[in-house]
């Protein structure tokens, strides 16, 4: 991790002698190619590394006396600074209804998290909202918000293709006001990519509407697109934030910093699921934390010495530090050292980089189904469990069959395996790596 690579790099440079100003240069490096691992767009990158090398540089960290953590801490501090340092309310001070305008590319997530937003002002704030659907391009696009308006209980203005957008938003807005509404979310249709006819009905929305909030919502998993994308938008309308979604497919958090560096605006919400439950408040501190890497590594390495089967684990370790594939036999031993360690949840929680775990998996993987899935990987033949891929349809029928299981439980199974896989190749190029050789030791 971030983190590690930055004590270990001042530390060595402290080897050679007294922590100078060209030795800590040498640590902005690691600083720079990590955040530009971690997705971050160049320009954001290069203004970030040169405010953390005025601090760097300055006494505070060439006058500490555990230098590597003083400049862990002014990293942390200016990658938090960066993205706004606290967290962002919607503004609903003006007179009913409030209108909410959302803008992004198609497939941003835009129509989600108007659900999203719907449901969360309506049982946290106690507002009565109404959505609004201007996406008059795909009939499907205004039939998915009815639905999603359905789901989370609020009301839902019909619309239809070859109406104007501006009609549309219009008319909704005198409806919400007949009804006493507090709040309207104008969902609006995005392009595939920036597009001036796009551009030129959103701002006409805009200024036809006067909204309260104009949201831009993208998707994190952009990266560094999501920054161009921003810039585009943040040109073309007055944004008061963004929404920031899919966060849970995105490990790297670059597009955050990104986002907020471009538009200038502050990321009010991030997308955590595809449910409606799945928006939440943006924590800067949080990602930044992300990005450095500093999940509670060292109890969770205590934990694991305590209680993990030391010879499993240096195997494990072993493959993970030759970067060879974690396949389905590694996920049973694992999961049998999960029972001994009180869950896999208690464990997950203190990894690095778990912001990345959906919280849906997360709460899947409590101690029945490790058992089920224990019972599972049993059913498997050795082939398949060394070989994974094999796994087509015929063969899951047979072994949920085998286990007393469903295919569907067979399926989820392996969608777990695949995350774990995912996350054992994402450690074994960094903080894993250290850990499990400190565990063999
Ligand atoms: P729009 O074209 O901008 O309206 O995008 P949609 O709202 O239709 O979303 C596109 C896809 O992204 C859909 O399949 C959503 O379920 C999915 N999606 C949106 N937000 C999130 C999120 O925060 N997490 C995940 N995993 N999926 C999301
Ligand atoms: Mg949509």
């Amino acid at each position: 991790s971030l983190s590690q690579r930055l004590s270990s790099t001042v530390q060595r440079l402290r080897g050679r002698g007294r922590l100078t100003e060209d030795n800590i240069r040498e640590a902005l490096r690691e600083v720079r190619v990590a955040l530009l691992e971690a997705d971050v767009a160049l320009p954001v990158v290069q203004a970030l590394v040169e405010r953390i090398k005025v601090r760097a540089i300055g006494q505070e960290v060439l006058k500490s006396l555990t230098p590597g953590q003083a400049l862990i801490k002014v990293v942390r501090d200016e990658l938090t600074k960066l993205m706004g340092s606290a967290a962002d309310e919607l503004n609903l001070n003006v007179p009913a209804p409030a209108v909410i305008l959302m803008a992004g590319l198609q497939g941003a997530g835009k129509t989600t998290t108007v659900g999203k937003l719907a449901k969360l002002l309506k049982e946290r704030r106690k507002k009565k909202v109404m959505v609004v659907s201007c996406d008059v391009y795909r009939p499907a696009a205004i039939k998915q918000l009815e639905t999603l308006a359905q789901q989370v209980d609020v009301l839902f203005f019909p619309s239809s293709t070859g109406q104007a957008p501006v009609d549309i938003a219009k008319a909704a807005v005198s409806e919400a006001r007949k009804q006493f509404v507090d709040v309207l979310l104008v969902d609006t249709a995005g392009r595939l990519a920036i597009d001036p006819a796009m551009m030129d009905e959103i701002k006409k929305l805009h200024a036809g509407l006067d909204p309260v909030e104009t949201l831009f919502v993208v998707d994190s998993m952009t990266g560094q697109d999501a920054a161009t994308t921003a810039r585009a938008f943040a040109d073309a309308l007055p944004l008061t934030g963004v929404v920031l979604t899919k966060t849970d497919g995105d490990a790297r958090g670059g597009a955050a910093l990104s986002v907020r560096y471009v538009t200038g605006r502050p990321i009010k919400f991030i997308g955590t699921a595809e449910k409606m439950d799945g928006l939440d408040v943006f924590h800067p501190d949080r990602v930044a934390s992300r990005i450095l890497d500093m999940g509670d590594v060292l109890s969770l390495v205590e934990e694991v010495e305590r209680k993990v089967d030391k010879d499993k684990a240096a195997k494990l370790a072993e493959k993970v530090v030759k970067g060879k594939k974690f396949d389905l036999n590694d996920m049973h031993d694992q999961l049998e050292q999960m029972l001994n360690m009180g869950g896999l949840t208690t464990l997950l929680d203190k990894l690095p980089g778990i912001g990345a775990i959906p919280e849906k998996l997360k709460s899947q993987v409590n101690d029945k189904e490790i058992h089920r899935s224990i019972a599972i990987i049993r059913s498997m033949t050795k082939k398949e469990r060394r070989h994974p891929t094999l796994l087509n349809g015929s063969r899951r029928a047979r072994i949920a069959r085998g286990s007393g299981t469903s295919p569907a439980d067979v399926n989820k199974l392996m969608k777990q395996y695949q995350q774990m896989e995912k996350m054992m190749s994402k450690m074994s190029g960094g903080g894993l790596k250290g850990m499990m050789r400190g565990m063999k030791g």
